[in-house]
């Protein structure tokens, strides 16, 4: 389907609305019917019907056409967080006695949703290497029922292979999950790869002004259908009307966006990349890259993040680059339309993360929308700047 078409008029049945370019705002709990049989009818389809807004609320609706279009998945479900997404989803899968096979270093929330919490309902997991299938492989038991990705992870970007996973688990009746937050659905769409279930952070770029926070999971009919009917429903995690009117708003721009940052992103990495003053450099679309290869071949953009270890012989050195930093402002989160640094050594001695496993001197960075030569030339500075 074509691109133009999704984001501009997919799902929106204008007539039923007065002809409104913009898609109202259903700010209603409930729904009433004509007679108590267009009641029993609508209930028989929730997912589809309004009956209740924790169900189907109109908006809503639209937007999931949109964005089950944009993943080339058959359906799709919008939450009330990224983490909302991955937990209903993963939830979703799993019963007692199960085990869980999940890539090292997964999103923080998505760590503690295996260590702290399913763990609790006797879920077990193993995290593996995902950059060799070798390890996945040998991380099978007899009791594993899901494989979760993260390609790229959003720190240090290591990737899976998709098609294998796939190939691998679909032998193994295994259930696929991915979390696509990194490449948005612009730039990866992993159900064309075998993935069965694609989740997002839309707070990042699908919503894209840093002014919301939502979740999507994408998947096939079956699937979000079971999905809606149990975990959905009963976890209750919904996005508000306002929200997803909101995000219908961000879709009309995401090719914008998408192709901005990617460009912005691959001009900022190779200003830098030769710079005297860096011990590392993340980047997956960057040549030396291990995975360089297989990057290319699964995303057809790298967007807005890069992650840098830079020559710095004290926290506080650190502290100074990133103080220097004027238009890279110092902040969780991404995929918005300012460009923002995340420094490890903000964990340091955190209670809530504990130090974390990356080195003090790694910083996250993420392009935003301001012209690329600004961003180019604040990041040179503080870098020449370093003793
Ligand atoms: C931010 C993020 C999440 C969680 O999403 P929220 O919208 O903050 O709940 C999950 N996965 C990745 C990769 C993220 O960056």
């Amino acid at each position: 389907m074509d691109l133009s078409h999704i984001l501009n008029h997919l799902g929106e049945d204008r007539e039923n609305y007065k002809f409104a370019v913009s898609p109202p705002i259903f700010q209603t709990s409930n729904f009433t019917f004509r007679d108590i049989e267009h009641m029993r009818r609508s209930l028989e389809d929730e997912l589809n019907n309004p009956f209740y807004s924790r169900g189907c609320n109109p908006t809503v609706a639209i937007l999931r056409k949109k964005i089950a279009a944009l993943e080339k998945a058959e359906d799709a479900l919008v939450l009330a967080s990224g983490s909302a997404a991955v937990s209903t989803a993963v939830i979703s899968q799993v019963k007692s006695g199960d085990h869980i096979i999940c890539v090292d270093k997964p999103y923080s929330w998505t760590n503690k949703l295996l260590v702290n919490l399913l763990n609790r309902f006797n879920v077990a997991y193993t995290f593996v290497d995902g950059t060799s299938m070798e390890a996945i492989k040998a991380a099978k038991q007899e009791n594993t029922s899901l494989l979760y990705l993260e390609s790229p992870n959003s720190l240090t970007f290591e990737l899976q292979d998709l098609k294998a996973c796939a190939k691998f688990a679909k032998a193994n009746d295994l259930v696929t999950i991915i979390d696509n937050s990194y490449c948005s659905p612009y730039f990866q769409n992993p159900i064309e790869f075998g993935i069965d279930i694609v989740v997002h952070s839309a707070t990042k770029f699908i919503a894209g002004h840093s002014d919301l926070v939502a979740g999507v999971i994408c998947g096939s009919k079956e699937k979000i259908r079971e999905i809606f009917q149990g975990e959905y429903m009963t976890l209750g995690g919904i996005i508000s009307a306002h929200d997803a009117a909101l995000m219908i708003r961000s879709l009309r721009t995401l090719p914008l966006r998408m192709e901005r940052i990617a460009h912005s992103t691959e001009l900022v990495v190779k200003a830098i990349s030769h710079h005297n003053k860096i011990a590392k450099l993340h980047y997956p679309f960057q040549p030396n890259n291990d995975q360089y290869d297989l990057a290319r071949s699964q995303m057809t953009g790298a967007p807005g993040l890069f992650s840098l270890e830079i020559e710095a012989s004290s926290i506080s050195q650190v502290e100074a680059f990133c103080h220097r930093l004027k238009t890279f402002l110092p902040a969780c989160s991404w995929g918005g339309h300012e460009s923002l640094i995340f420094p490890m050594c903000v964990l340091h001695n955190s209670q809530n993360y504990g130090s974390g496993t990356l080195p003090w001197n790694f910083i996250r960075f993420y392009v935003g929308l301001e012209e690329a030569q600004i961003l180019i030339d604040d990041l040179v500075s503080s870098l020449d700047q370093l003793s």
